[in-house]
């Protein structure tokens, strides 16, 4: 993953808490839109200015080409408030230099997600790399919200599994939440699908099935019966 530096200078006119919730929501779009990763984005007050250093999947993942129309609303509105224009640059990875899928088209996809992972949830089936979310068509209101919404849920109800294979002291996780989330994970899967055209399995990872690591800056590829 590439880190970025995201600034803002902010006239001392302007009340910085105030400016910090539209930044703030303008973070949230990036994300809901796949252009940032999850967690990660940390807000900062440098002086005079806001930055943020977000993971994000490619170099250019927060080039104008990727911003859907709540991110452009949302950096006019910030620049028109503050009279500067937003700053962002490349600083460096985060050293795991995740590769994503350059596939001219993808004969399936596959929906995953793991407690630790950052990444984007939806993996391309034939060379089994990443795809940024914001390559694939938009799932609702020019956003990605149900499969961030999705991954993040099984992000937390993985990591509460994964304690409890060591720690019996941590509460069982409720059957009808994990149904709920397996729930929207086919809904999510079946959504794809239908505006792709390309077969969309959701990888189940609670309780067994785990995505595939990095080494040596190349994922490893996982088990075949994933992709049956
Ligand atoms: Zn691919």
């Amino acid at each position: 993953m590439y880190v970025q530096e995201i600034t803002l200078q902010i006239s001392p006119d302007l009340d910085m808490d105030l400016m910090l919730d539209e930044f703030n929501w303008l973070m949230s779009n990036f994300h809901k839109n796949g252009q940032v990763a999850n967690g990660g984005h940390t807000q900062l007050i440098v002086g005079q200015k806001i930055v943020s250093m977000p993971f994000t999947p490619e170099k250019d993942s927060l080039d104008a080409k990727n911003h859907n129309s709540h991110v452009v609303k949302q950096i006019e509105r910030l620049e028109t408030l503050c009279q500067s224009k937003l700053q962002i640059r490349t600083i460096g990875t985060d050293g795991t230099h995740a590769e994503v899928c350059n596939c001219a088209s993808s004969s399936s996809h596959l929906l995953g997600a793991f407690c630790f992972s950052r990444d984007s949830a939806v993996i391309c089936g034939d060379c089994r790399l990443l795809i940024p979310l914001y390559r694939l068509p938009k799932t609702e209101d020019d956003s990605y919200l149900s499969i961030i919404n999705w991954q993040l849920s099984t992000m937390v109800l993985d990591g509460f599994e994964t304690i409890n294979l060591k720690n019996n002291g941590v509460p069982n996780i409720s059957k009808s939440h994990l149904n709920a989330v397996d729930k929207l994970g086919f809904e999510v899967c079946e959504r794809l699908e239908k505006l792709t055209g390309v077969k969309t399995r959701l990888l189940q990872t609670l309780g067994n099935a785990k995505l595939p690591s990095f080494k040596n800056g190349n994922r490893k590829k996982p088990g075949e019966e994933l992709f049956m």
